[in-house]
């Protein structure tokens, strides 16, 4: 009897394991594709995704070992979000089931979940339990008859929903509009549209705990008459359980807009009809391990392949997004005007060639700040460097302090409490302040440089009168620090604000007449080829922090170098001027949006190891020509160390690869992943491999 049934089923399995292709294994009951299912996999069991069934086994039958569980508390997954996982599979250069199972949360792809002991119907019936005896707490869901407390939208912001509107089906619409400009009003109007045609909107943010405005925003004003609008908000501070219940909640379609972090992108939504990226041209889109996949451009493929509009806004879109417009492959919409009746702020560069600082702080910007807060005004002072200074050193033999497993300076950080230390930015590890020069004796050990820290100490100094915040990585290592230092600053407990860029993003602070931009050059002649792009989108959206007053603040920027163009661009507000030239020099240089890239990345225990690697790595096309059809197309560099090149004891080197083509570049990756898969084996080399790297 059981052995009748037993071999009906022969199915091809993803598991997030980290060998490339599928596996396959034998049902005794009816499986469909999408459907999850607990197989042996070694002595371990794992959850795995069924792509296929029915298919004939790729190893002989003996081999085939029988699913222990077919799970079936989820629908299957619909047809989209495979094909949406084959992309990117397909894309990023990895195993399918290394990129579909870790999109799930993890309550749904841990075997022990649903075979433990304690396991009792799994975790989606156990939500659904605790969800009952809970009922009337559902904070999700919000009534709203307020549409009264949104405003009549001005005539460019009508445009803009207008034009999304009119989209039928897919198509990209780039929304650039300066900070203030209304981009909130416009996504919202569309969203409301699209939610009121019984569809689901999927909301892009980069990082929710620096944008609750947004979130409140939305609660309180989505709204079709009287009926409820649910909302669920998905990102990584979450918890397994309230992961869980976002996703499913958007998955069953009883969400109607999901906010969410970059792994939203991946939620299945049935009726998805609007997908938004605000700050489409932020770093945190770009998922940095693991799957390194960019979040902005999953997002435009996905409204591309459900047919649905995707809207980018940003005040400072990204090259490669502002390109497409140029090439009319993507709608641009511009907010020209601050939706509010207050002016752009006034950007004034302080030229420091020639001027003495007082721990940094030119006189300009000294006595704009006295006369600031003479007025009960408040001030932003922004440097992108967080701790007391970044390096300790010795007056007399030159000593620097350095980590000892990583090529880096260490920094030198003040506690609230104890004594002060010297602590690693690349690996985390600390050390206590030596008492003497590790290697003259001589005790007279000076800060060099300065960061947060030791700017508020000087603030403190020099206005004593004045109430002092510091907001970085630092001070609001607590859960909830940081919403309490906000809003400390936005009731007026606080005169003088020092931040790094964690306070350039998403809060409008009223009473801000003046931001001071104290290191800004530092970031001018970084490496990195998207430097200038990043500093101005930064500057840009510190500058926006100042607008949001009455009479229109001043940004005070000093420089040693008031002419870069990142700058004249800056002072006049205009990003296509700022775009215009830096694409040109792109282009000339071959550079994305100009080229296609991607980065080998090796590590070892020793630098010669992952540079070895690298030029096997390299050489690889060389040995099997004919499996390279594009290789005359694509160029490899040479292997190099990082800049950084140490960390943790571990040694890294990069390898670049570029094509103007991004068929060939694809073509080639293909064939050149399955290649290093089998080198990566042979040796002690840890390899990762990124298709268009952020940070190069
Ligand atoms: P952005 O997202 O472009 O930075 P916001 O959408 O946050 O801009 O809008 C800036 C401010 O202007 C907000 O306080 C918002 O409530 C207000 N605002 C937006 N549109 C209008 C409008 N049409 N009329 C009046 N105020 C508006
Ligand atoms: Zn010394
Ligand atoms: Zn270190």
């Amino acid at each position: 009897m059981q052995d009748a049934q037993i071999g009906q089923f022969f199915i091809r399995v993803g598991l997030d394991v980290p060998l490339p292709g599928l596996f396959d294994y034998r049902s005794a009951q009816n499986v469909e594709v999408g459907q999850r299912v607990i197989v042996p996999f070694g002595r371990r069991q794992l959850v795995g995704l069924v792509v296929a069934v029915g298919e004939h086994p790729a190893v002989p039958i003996e081999q085939i070992r029988d699913v222990v569980m077919v799970l079936d508390d989820l629908p299957p997954l619909p047809d989209s979000w495979l094909r949406m996982m084959r992309f990117a599979a397909g894309y990023y250069q990895r195993p399918l089931g290394e990129v579909m199972m870790p999109a799930f949360p993890p309550p749904l792809r841990k075997a022990a979940a649903y075979t433990g002991k304690r396991a009792a119907g799994g975790p989606v019936a156990r939500l659904a339990r605790r969800k009952r005896n809970t009922v009337g707490t559902t904070p999700a869901a919000f009534h709203s008859a307020d549409s009264a407390s949104s405003p009549e939208l001005n005539a460019d912001q009508r445009a803009a929903v207008d034009k999304i509107l009119a989209l039928q089906g897919h198509g990209v619409i780039l929304l650039r509009g300066v900070t203030g400009s209304g981009k909130t009003e416009v996504y919202l109007h569309a969203a409301r549209e699209v939610l009121s045609q019984g569809k689901q909107v999927l909301f892009l943010v980069p990082e929710i705990n620096l944008t609750p405005q947004l979130e409140s925003a939305l609660r309180q004003r989505f709204s079709a008459g009287c009926s409820t609008v649910e909302l669920a908000v998905l990102h990584s501070g979450l918890s397994d359980g309230e992961r869980l219940e976002a996703w499913l909640s958007a998955f069953s379609g009883k969400a109607r807009v999901l906010l969410g972090t970059r792994m939203a992108v991946t939620v299945p939504m049935p009726e998805l009809g609007m997908i938004i990226v605000d700050e489409e041209h932020d770093a945190s889109y770009k998922q940095q391990d693991g799957l390194r996949y960019s979040a902005r451009d999953l997002a435009v493929w996905r409204g591309h392949d459900e047919g649905v509009p995707v809207v980018l806004g940003s005040a400072t879109p990204s090259l490669e997004s502002w390109n497409h417009a140029l090439q009319g492959r993507y709608h641009e919409v511009v907010l020209n005007r601050r939706a509010r009746d207050v002016a752009l702020p006034v950007v004034r560069l302080v030229d420091t060639r020639r001027l003495r600082l007082e721990q940094g702080f030119s006189p300009q910007i000294l006595e704009a700040m006295n006369e600031r807060l003479q007025q009960g005004e408040q001030v932003l002072v922004f440097i992108n460097r967080r701790g007391y200074a970044p390096v300790l050193s010795c007056t007399s033999c030159g000593w620097v302090s350095q980590c000892s497993r990583c090529t880096a300076y260490t920094v030198l950080h003040r506690g609230r409490t104890g004594a002060p230390r010297l602590q690693c930015h690349h690996c985390g590890g600390y050390v206590q302040v030596p008492r003497a020069c590790p290697e003259c004796g001589d005790q007279d050990l000076k800060p060099m440089g300065r960061g947060t820290q030791r700017i508020e100490e000087f603030l403190a100094d020099r206005f004593p009168e004045a109430r002092i915040a510091r907001i970085d990585a630092d001070s609001t290592r607590l859960k909830g620090s940081a919403e309490r230092l906000f809003a400390q600053v936005h009731s007026g407990e606080v005169d003088i604000l020092v931040g790094t860029q964690m306070v350039a993003k998403g809060h409008d602070f009223a009473n801000l007449g003046l931001v001071a931009v104290l290191n800004a050059d530092s970031m001018l002649f970084a490496h990195d080829f998207r430097a200038p792009e990043r500093l101005f989108a930064q500057l840009m959206q510190v500058a926006g922090r100042a607008g949001r007053h009455k009479e229109g603040g001043v940004v005070m920027l000093q420089t040693d170098y008031p002419d870069q163009p990142v700058y004249r661009a800056l002072q006049k507000h205009d990003y296509p001027g700022f775009a215009r030239y830096a694409l040109d020099e792109r282009r000339s240089l071959g550079l994305p949006p100009f080229a296609y890239q991607a980065l080998l990345m090796a590590e070892g225990r020793e630098l010669v190891q992952a540079i070895e690697f690298l030029h096997t790595a390299r050489n690889l096309p060389e040995l099997n020509p004919a499996a390279y059809t594009t290789r005359e197309h694509v160029m490899l560099y040479d292997p190099v160390p990082l800049r950084v090149v140490r960390v943790a004891n571990v040694e890294r080197a990069q390898l670049l690869v570029e094509s103007p083509s991004r068929p060939a570049l694809q073509r080639f990756l293909a064939q050149w992943s399955a290649d290093l898969f089998a080198l990566g084996r042979e040796g002690r080399v840890r390899y990762s491999l990124e298709v268009d790297p952020f940070e190069i």
